[in-house]
């Protein structure tokens, strides 16, 4: 499959640039001193039509395509050395995906002009203290209650949470329905995390902390019939492709971080000296070099490849299943590589690579998180072989 970009992606990806390029990347390492994205750089990602962009016009959105989102995503990454923005804007991208494909008019109408003008955030809470991969291992309840449902349990681990319980918003979340018939009887919906019964609390996470990370208990919380998104007891199905827009997006934004780091990586040696010679002339380096490079455009080719079988998807011209294997084998590779390659360019840069002014450790503290974060590289390879094998021999 080989596709080239349309005009309008290349203009989206140039008022992207300059704005990345100019707003963010001189911040970049402050805001993770700070530990939070400004709010003139949201506001700012937000008039660009970069928050939601998958909402539909209908609700005031510009209703990109993935692969358009995907050019978004790989100019924030070339500008964000910490991810903080990069995890801003991917995960209301995909999530926002999910809940214009299958929320109610009467949510959409609701949240999606609150996330377009960047005032609230959209995010994902299916990780529990017990259930990471396991999805089905969700203790979190949903029960039907008067003309709504209220929601028992806890979600853990979750980006976004300090963002929604300060300014607004919410998360995509999946609870039981019907345990007895485990997968087949969860449900999808909304939860707004200012919600009374809603407590939060925080986790110090290595990398990309410009975005909290947290959890939150939630205590009889009720919620509108609106807020289911999709099918009741479907929402298990739903999620992934909820998820599958995530990691085709993480995969981008994982070689397209590493590549900005061989660049770095680039210009220091060429420039550096040792025994005699640049650090470039030595063949210990630029082998390297090569091969980082070489990998890293493998995984950015298959990145916008998951991202365009997700709009063939939408067109009904690919299946489910080839869009979650092509889209698991991108993002089982993408944070391996990328952490590889900027490892590397650390070590080239000897004691500066190791110090906090180093743009490239934040770089790879940032892409560490994308091994575990929307599905880990584990999951990525049981996707893969059940595909491969069928479920009867997997
Ligand atoms: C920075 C960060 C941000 C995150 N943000 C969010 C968020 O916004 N929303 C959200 O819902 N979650 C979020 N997560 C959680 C993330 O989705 C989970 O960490 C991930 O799904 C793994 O779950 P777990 O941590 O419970 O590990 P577990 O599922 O307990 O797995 C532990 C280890 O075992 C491996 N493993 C599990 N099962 C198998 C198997 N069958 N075969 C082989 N290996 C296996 C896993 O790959 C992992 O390496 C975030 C995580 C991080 C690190």
């Amino acid at each position: 499959m080989s596709f080239k970009f349309t005009e309008e992606q290349d203009m989206i990806r140039e008022s992207v640039r300059e704005f990345a390029q100019s707003k963010i990347a001189p911040i970049a390492l402050q805001m993770e001193e700070a530990k939070e994205i400004p709010r003139d750089v949201i506001k700012g990602m937000a008039e660009l039509g970069l928050m939601t962009c998958t909402a539909d016009e209908k609700f005031g959105g510009p209703g990109l395509s993935a692969v358009s989102a995907g050019v978004i995503a790989e100019e924030l990454a070339r500008a964000d050395c910490t991810g903080s923005t990069c995890v801003y804007y991917l995960v209301p991208a995909s999530w926002g995906f999910l809940l214009n494909k299958y929320g109610t008019e009467q949510a959409k109408h609701e949240i999606f002009p609150k996330t377009l003008s960047g005032e609230w955030f959209l995010g994902i809470a299916t990780t529990e203290s017990d259930a990471g991969s396991d999805v089905g291992g969700t203790k979190t309840t949903i029960k039907p209650d008067g003309d709504g449902f209220v929601v028992n349990g806890e979600k853990m681990y979750i980006s976004g949470v300090r963002e929604a319980v300060t300014h607004g918003g919410g998360h995509v979340t999946i609870a039981h329905q019907t345990p007895e018939r485990g997968t087949r009887g969860m449900t999808c919906f909304y939860l707004p995390l200012t919600a009374e019964g809603i407590t939060p609390t925080y986790v110090d996470d290595l990398g990309r902390e410009g975005i909290s990370c947290g959890g939150f208990s939630i205590d009889n919380v009720k919620i509108p019939k609106h807020y289911i998104i999709g099918e009741e007891n479907r929402g298990f199905y739903i999620l992934h492709e909820g998820y599958e827009y995530a990691r085709a997006l993480i995969t981008v934004i994982c070689a397209s971080a590493g590549l900005k780091s061989l660049e770095n990586g680039m210009n220091y040696i060429k420039e550096r000296k040792s025994f005699g010679k640049s650090l470039s002339q030595y063949q210990g380096i630029n082998f390297k070099l090569s091969e980082h490079y070489t990998k890293l455009n493998m995984l950015r080719d298959w990145g916008y490849r998951a991202l365009k079988t997700i709009d063939l998807e939408q067109e009904g011209k690919a299946t489910r299943f080839e869009t979650s294997k092509i889209v698991a084998m991108g993002k089982m590779f993408c944070s391996e590589w990328a952490c590889d390659a900027i490892n590397t360019v650390m070590q080239w840069q000897g004691a500066f690579g190791y110090s906090r002014e180093c743009p490239d450790q934040a770089a790879w503290r940032a892409v560490r998180s994308f091994s575990l974060a929307e599905g880990s590289s584990e999951v990525m390879k049981m996707i893969v072989a059940r595909e491969l094998l069928g479920k009867k021999q997997y």
